[in-house]
């Protein structure tokens, strides 16, 4: 299948479609502000049995923290940590705010000084969270501190912005909506091929079903690995961080039984381990309802299944497909090279974020993956439209073929009709002809001088319906009775002397030009008929000032000789039925005339076609192969 210049674009859209959508979700906004970056923080650990809601003293064991060393990781028999924020003046703005990008923590609460300004709680486990809340104005450096409770991380992750409160959460809002526009519709496109599904027979079926649940699955994680949902909707918390654990246990399978066997070759391994590898997803989709039934006593088995174990699995299986994408993409058709590319990128983007994790322990933000997923859909997309004109070309060239066919049979059979008629009769007709013609004969021996002329002139008429009647026959029983070779220049010279008083008759002039030493094998007679038919129709078409010319040349193997007139043409339609049996449009035609001539030329091994256009003219074009000297 050919890459259209069709698919190339659809791809280069996409491309730069995903690059701006990232480009302005992540750099654009944070520049958009006034904002005073503090990137300087202290903590303190909060130890099980401390008691709550006092805000600590400034002295004490507080451990610094920046932006290049954030440090969220919470050690054992830490409950979470006070961070300490140290506030700059704050007048310059009307109504103040900060905002902390990335942030964990389960339950949040801010004191400014003493006061308490701001609390969350979660109750769901997405230690991932956001921190945005107004600020008094004040013409001092202040104290902020915040408590935070969670489990294994806690802390900002990323710059503490101090603005104007409106700018501040306008940026947030963002930052945020596209990835969950752009996972809602990536969700719903799957959603929507699922419910498509019932259309396809059951071979097309099964990977029909596994891509929708690709899309499906990975437009979930997508939005709800954003933070805005939990945030504005902090009630479908829990219930969205069920469905993202559940699309992580349906991804991986699912795209580990889709991606194999497009990549040509029999891998037996890779598809027993495709049957371990569903079961053991099966297994932690199974723990993951169970963990969210009953909750903590089964934490630690949750985690151990569906993060440690997993993770690196996942990074396994990426793996393995850029090494088989990379092999298939060397052997592989057109087609798979660009499911190749597709599927390269979705793991070389989901490997770089895995690697990229590993290395920064809890400062990377899983981004590329995005842009993998994107590329994969839009490769499928190309692949899709590709099937689809190339189903379409062929689908109108069956019907074209189809069409022709079923207009040849209609014209054969009308021959066949044609001939068997015109058989039957022809022969009734003759023989009586024969007796009746003897009997004048015999009559004219026995009459006197004058009545002799008559008799000779009834007999020559009687010879003249006999030949009608044969070259009828030739029709309806091709045989050429005697092949010889004809010389084209002497016979159609022959052919101008006889047609030329036709021409001078509609005014019009015969022009023949044919280069001595052209032989074709042949009938004379037959090839007359032929030639005069053709010319016949050329007259009858001529208005005035018509010219008839008549060309002849070699080329290779084969003599082409063209007809050509500046008569009244045809159009497509006409020029399509010439040679069917009573096609005319003349007042006195009969439509029998070419439907020789067809047949007389192919009996000589000839072909006839046809070239015109309404008001220029016609070329006839006989071609026949070229006798050997
Ligand atoms: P007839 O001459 O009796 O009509 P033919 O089989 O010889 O039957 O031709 C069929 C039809 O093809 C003609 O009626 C005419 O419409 C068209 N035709 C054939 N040759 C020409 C030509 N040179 N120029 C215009 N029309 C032509
Ligand atoms: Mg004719």
């Amino acid at each position: 299948m050919k890459i259209t210049r069709f698919t190339s674009v659809l791809l280069l859209v996409c491309a730069t479609a995903v690059i701006t959508l990232f480009l302005i979700s992540s750099k654009s906004a944070l520049t958009d502000f006034p904002e005073t970056p503090i990137k300087e923080w202290s903590v303190r650990w909060i130890q099980e049995d401390e008691p709550k809601q006092q805000t600590p003293s400034l002295t004490g064991s507080w451990q610094s923290r920046t932006i290049d060393n954030p440090q969220t990781a919470i050690p054992d028999g830490v409950v979470g940590v006070w961070v300490h924020i140290q506030i700059p003046p704050t007048t310059q703005w009307m109504s103040p705010g900060l905002m902390v990008d990335r942030f964990y923590g389960l339950n949040i609460s801010v004191y400014e000084g003493n006061r308490l300004v701001y609390q969350s709680k979660r109750d769901f486990y997405v230690e991932q969270n956001h921190l945005l809340l107004p600020l008094s104005i004040k013409s001092d450096a202040s104290d902020l501190f915040v408590r935070i409770e969670s489990k294994r991380q806690a802390g900002p992750n990323s710059v503490i912005h101090i603005g104007e409160f409106s700018s501040l959460s306008n940026y947030s809002d963002r930052r945020e909506l596209p990835d969950v526009l752009l996972g809602a519709s990536i969700a719903f496109l799957g959603l929507i091929m699922l419910l498509c599904s019932g259309y396809l027979n059951r071979k097309q079926r099964s990977s029909w079903i596994a891509l929708s649940l690709i899309a499906l699955s990975t437009g979930i994680l997508m939005g709800s690995y954003s933070a805005f949902p939990f945030i504005s909707y902090p009630g479908i918390g829990k219930p969205l961080m069920l469905l993202f654990d559940l699309s992580m246990d349906v991804l991986f399978p699912t795209l580990y039984y889709f991606v194999i066997p497009i990549f040509e070759g029999d891998y037996v391994i890779l598809k027993k381990v495709g049957f371990w590898l569903n079961g053991y997803f099966a297994f932690c989709f199974i723990l993951t309802i169970l963990y969210n039934l009953i909750g903590e006593p089964i934490f630690f088995y949750y985690q151990l299944f569906t993060l440690w174990i997993m993770a690196p699995m996942i990074l396994l299986q990426l793996v393995l497909f850029i090494i088989l994408s990379i092999i298939n993409a060397f052997k592989g058709n057109k087609d798979s090279v660009i499911l190749s590319t597709g599927i390269f990128l979705l793991a070389l983007s989901g490997v770089t974020d895995l690697v990229l994790y590993f290395i920064s322990k809890e400062r990377h933000i899983f981004f590329y993956w995005k842009i993998g997923v994107v590329c994969m859909i839009a490769t499928l997309i190309v692949l899709l439209a590709s099937r689809i004109s190339a189903d379409y070309k062929r689908l109108l060239s069956y019907s074209k073929e189809l069409e022709l066919h079923n207009r040849q049979i209609q014209k054969a059979e009308k021959i066949k009709i044609l001939s068997d008629l015109a058989a039957s009769i022809a022969h009734e007709v003759r023989n009586p002809m024969q007796v009746t013609r003897g009997f004048l004969q015999l009559l004219s021996n026995k009459s006197d001088a004058e009545s002799k002329v008559h008799f000779k002139m009834a007999i020559n008429e009687l010879d003249r319906a006999s030949a009608i009647i044969t070259d009828f026959l030739t029709f309806a029983k091709p045989e050429l009775d005697t092949v010889v070779r004809i010389d084209l220049r002497q016979e159609l010279s022959t052919i101008e002397t006889i047609m030329c008083s036709m021409v001078a008759m509609h005014q019009g002039v015969l022009r023949v030009r044919v280069p001595e030493n052209l032989h074709i094998l042949g009938n004379p007679s037959k090839f007359k008929q032929a030639f005069i038919n053709l010319i016949k129709n050329s007259i009858e078409s001529l208005r005035d000032e018509g010219i008839i010319e008549i060309d002849a040349w070699a080329e290779a193997n084969t003599v082409v000789i063209r007809i050509k007139d500046n008569g009244e043409g045809m159009c497509e339609d006409q020029i399509a039925k010439l040679g069917e049996p009573y096609f005319s449009t003349k007042t006195k035609g009969t439509g029998l005339g070419l439907m020789v001539t067809f047949r007389l030329i192919e009996l000589m091994k000839g072909t006839l076609e046809f070239r015109s256009a309404i008001g220029k003219g016609t070329e006839a074009i006989v071609r026949f192969p070229l006798a050997e000297e």
